[in-house]
């Protein structure tokens, strides 16, 4: 391939939109450049300054990983973009609950939302900023764009740490274990042990086969963890950003291209368990339009209750918002 193939080639590519460069949107621009999965990143941030030593940086790596265009921009730069991923906001301040944030958060999204429609209102946003569940449902209601393109990254950071500690639990390839943690990123998130399997094998059929146990108080363990882990790292280190960065790559690869992966991304739940006009995470599947299907999962009755539960603390917040169209 010439050099001018080359350069024809990257301008038909992907371009990402991120706004809010900070831990959370600088991680996810590394991780997506790692992945090669765009030809330009724009990087839109109010502290420009920084913005400018964050694109140095990551460009500083270009020739040494994937060929891609990263520039500071502004909301002109919007246009044109596949996705939008919106992380601009506060982070969560030690102790502090995500839904403390909402309304600190929400006065953000009503300066950055309007930008971006007026320069691109065919990209899907994808929405990182916590509460993310309420701001994906605001954002929706905000811009009137169908719910198929106005994604949360929801539970897909949860669902992970789930399935990274059941796999050091049991010694196993995190990529075989398969189980959700759905409803509210945050803290009426719930567990699904019932269908929780290990390459097809339900888990519990899994211990019995190894000679390995969980036991009730296990699982109850394991899904504090798992709720809490955001806290835990938070005292630690200040913020997280590597797994949600990881996270939204892996939405946005399934996004461009097309791949149909189930992903327990927020979306709004479409009557599932008797909850409608909220946005929680289930498994749905995620491809080249959006949400092309929100999937149910068969529930017990403690996990139907808890997820109901989840949507009524979704509903308690909502309640408090008004939210008017732009
Ligand atoms: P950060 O403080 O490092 O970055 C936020 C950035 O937003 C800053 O660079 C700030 O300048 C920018 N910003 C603020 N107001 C803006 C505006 N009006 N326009 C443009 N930019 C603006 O915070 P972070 O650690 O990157 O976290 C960002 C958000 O992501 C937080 O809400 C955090 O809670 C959330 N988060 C979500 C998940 C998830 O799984 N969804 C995980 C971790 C963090």
């Amino acid at each position: 391939m010439t050099i001018s193939n080359k350069l024809e080639a990257l301008s038909t590519t992907h371009k990402i939109a991120i706004i809010g460069a900070g831990k959370v949107g600088t991680t996810f621009a590394y991780a997506l450049m790692l992945d090669g999965l765009a030809g330009e990143i724009v990087l839109i941030d109010m502290d420009k300054e920084r913005t400018e030593g964050e694109v140095m940086d990551l460009n500083h790596a270009v020739p040494l990983s994937n060929p891609v265009r990263i520039w500071n921009g502004d909301y002109p730069d919007v246009a044109g973009a596949n996705i939008v991923v919106i992380s601009a906001g506060s982070a969560q301040r030690p102790g502090e609950t995500r839904l403390d944030l909402l309304k600190r958060n929400i006065a953000i999204f009503r300066q950055i939302l309007p930008q971006v429609l007026k320069y691109n209102n065919e990209a899907i946003l994808l929405i990182a900023t916590n509460p993310v569940d309420v701001l994906s449902y605001a954002t929706w209601k905000l811009t009137g764009l169908p719910a198929q393109r106005v994604i949360g990254s929801g539970t897909v950071l949860d669902t992970a740490r789930f399935r990274s500690m059941i796999s050091q639990r049991f010694s196993l390839d995190a990529r075989n274990v398969h189980a959700f943690i759905v409803g509210e990123h945050g803290d009426s998130e719930v567990a699904i042990w019932s269908s929780a399997n290990i390459a097809g094998i339900p888990l519990l059929d899994f211990c019995q086969q190894v000679g390995c146990e969980i036991s009730a108080g296990d699982r109850v363990k394991m899904a504090n963890d798992v709720r809490n882990a955001a806290y835990e790292i938070i005292k630690r280190k200040g913020a997280t950003f590597y797994a949600v960065g990881v996270g939204l790559a892996r939405i946005v690869e399934s996004i461009l291209r097309d791949q149909h992966s189930v992903l327990s991304i927020s979306n709004r739940v479409p009557g599932f368990y008797g909850i409608e006009d909220v946005y929680l995470s289930l498994p749905a599947i995620v491809g080249a339009g959006g949400v092309e299907r929100i999937l149910k999962l068969n529930l017990d009755e403690g996990e139907t209750a808890a997820l109901q539960n989840s949507a009524q603390v979704m509903h308690g917040v909502i309640e408090q918002l008004d939210i008017q169209p732009l």
